[in-house]
């Protein structure tokens, strides 16, 4: 039997990383969040993220991982800045790329 490695979700960016990697991901990732959020506009800069705490732990004494990353994601989507021309949610910088080409429908 094959067991896929247990994967926590970045509850910044979203991706997946390993147990371990995951402790040294996460420093990083925030203080990457951090550079970015500074360099945005001031309309679209977010609150700090919060690192989603759960507190059930499942009958074999681990933490609901499940539970966690589903968590995280929700969290990692939550940093994703809507369009407000075509509504669509981008990550902040890739809004501002997007934005040069975005153009809103020209009603006839
Ligand atoms: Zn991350
Ligand atoms: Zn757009």
């Amino acid at each position: 039997m094959i067991r896929r490695p247990p994967t926590i979700v970045c509850y910044i960016c979203g991706r997946e990383y390993g147990t371990k990697s995951i402790a040294i991901h996460e420093p990083q990732c925030l203080k990457k969040w951090h550079n970015e959020n500074n360099l945005l506009p001031k309309q679209l800069r977010r609150p700090e993220p919060i690192k989603p705490q759960i507190t059930t732990i499942s009958a074999k004494g681990f933490y609901d991982l499940e539970a966690l990353n589903e968590a995280a994601w929700t969290s990692a989507q939550s940093q994703l800045v809507p369009c407000h021309i075509c509504g669509r949610t981008f990550l902040p910088d890739r809004l501002i790329v997007h934005q040069r080409s975005c153009k809103p429908k020209v009603a006839k």
